[in-house]
């Protein structure tokens, strides 16, 4: 007998989480940088990921270092916190965001969380009673699908369309919902297409929810960082047509996406996300996961209320200036089109596909450009601008060198 007197181990992996996991940005990120090629000593060209911590002209303000040291230093909070989180921090949140708001929020709407991805984890398994189902964007953020899918949670897409500026597509969604579905997710300012949704828009957004009957998860979580035209509005501001639940953390607008600090926030002055017991769920499965570190949430308070603007303007000024060179950067490569600033390949000769050029491109050119199909849109790109200013011009200098020789090839 194999395994000391036992015939086969009793446990194994779980097939289902794999499934439910199977299209993750890391995943598609490492499946791309996988054909670097070793033998190519230029700069590898990251244009694939959504994080600028790394470069020098996006590092984080001073103010929030010290916060962190200050907090870490005072020895207040080195203990457990409460399962909601501290409430200082719940505190210095609502009164930030209730300034993007016609009400006032409370610390008790506020709900701190492991970075906005375990806020998203948590309104998904708060909604995911069985039959029911959630209405998701089409292109979207695959973290939503993945945790959808891991807790039996139906989703369904509606589209976003790039010929009205990214807007939902209001008739889709009703077309879409029934008797079972429980939400709809919008995500503003948007990833991946870096559209706002308008005033008028949101509006819009929470008279259909409120006719269908369901709630709106907006994240949030590239809240003020806009500079195209719209300015930011949050679906909060129209929590009393239906009830909005936001999302949002530190780690795009501060830059720290690895300190881990993020909310979910209910904006719901009829208080019907309690009467429905959601409010209940949420704090009953806080109860059962881990916080984000105590000291971090010491630092909230400090961060938030000593910040100064001329950090948030700086930012918005490179990304403003790095948009503009990624948008003109692209006009010149024929093989590329870019409605209100997100990337679509046109067929490009030899290249088969969206993944096939970005597996290309990584190994004849050290570019890593993200492909579409992952955040569900095939035979488009998704070119993140968010780095400093030479290397966006040398990566973009290289994707049109890529285009000129497959060109040729015809
Ligand atoms: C980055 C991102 C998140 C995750 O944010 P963290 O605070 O790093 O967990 C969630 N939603 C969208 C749309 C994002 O781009």
């Amino acid at each position: 007998m194999e395994n000391g007197g036992r015939k086969r181990w009793g446990f194994q992996g779980n097939e289902e989480l794999d499934k439910a996991a199977s299209i993750t940005i890391r995943g598609v990120l490492n499946k791309v940088m996988s054909n670097l090629n070793p033998q190519d000593h230029r700069p590898v060209i990251p244009l694939g990921h959504g994080d600028p911590s790394a470069f020098s002209c996006f590092r984080t303000t001073p103010v929030a270092e010290d916060a962190i040291v200050d907090a870490l230093r005072s020895r207040k909070f080195n203990s457990y916190a409460p399962a909601v989180g501290i409430l200082p921090a719940r505190r210095a949140i609502a009164e930030h965001l209730s300034h993007d708001l016609p009400y006032k929020l409370s610390p008790d709407d506020i709900f701190l969380t492991i970075g906005c991805s375990q806020a998203i984890e948590l309104i998904i398994k708060v909604l995911a009673r069985p039959g029911a189902n959630i209405l998701l964007p089409r292109p979207g953020y695959p973290f939503y699908e993945s945790h959808a899918a891991a807790n039996h949670l139906e989703f369904r897409h509606f589209d976003l369309l790039p010929e009205k500026g990214w807007e939902v597509d209001l008739e889709g969604v009703k077309a879409l919902a029934d008797e079972n579905t429980v939400a709809m997710v919008i995500i503003n300012p948007g990833n991946p297409c870096g559209n706002i949704f308008t005033h008028e828009h949101l509006k819009k957004v929470a008279e259909t929810a409120r006719m269908l009957g369901i709630l709106v998860i907006s994240d949030e979580v590239y809240a003020h960082l806009a500079f195209g035209g719209n300015p930011y509005v949050s679906m909060g501001a129209f929590g009393s047509i239906t009830p909005v639940i936001t999302l949002g953390s530190i780690s795009k607008r501060w830059i720290v996406p690895g300190w881990r600090l993020g909310w979910l926030v209910t904006n719901d002055p009829n208080g019907i996300l309690h009467k429905s017991g959601v409010v209940e769920s949420i704090v009953s499965s806080l109860n059962i996961s881990s916080d984000p570190a105590t000291f971090i949430q010491g630092a909230v308070p400090q961060i938030i209320e000593k910040t100064t603007d001329d950090f948030y303007l700086k930012i918005i000024s490179i990304l403003r200036e790095t948009a503009g060179t990624c948008f003109d950067g692209i006009e010149d490569i024929p093989c590329l089109t870019c409605p209100h600033k997100a990337r679509r390949i046109h067929v490009c000769d030899d290249i088969e596909d969206d993944i096939d050029f970005c597996m290309k491109l990584s190994k004849e050119e050290s570019v890593i450009v993200f492909p579409g199909f992952a955040v569900g849109m095939k035979n488009w790109l998704r070119i993140t601008f968010a780095i400093e200013p030479p290397s966006l011009e040398d990566g973009l200098g290289r994707i049109k060198a890529f285009y000129q020789r497959h060109a040729k090839k015809q």
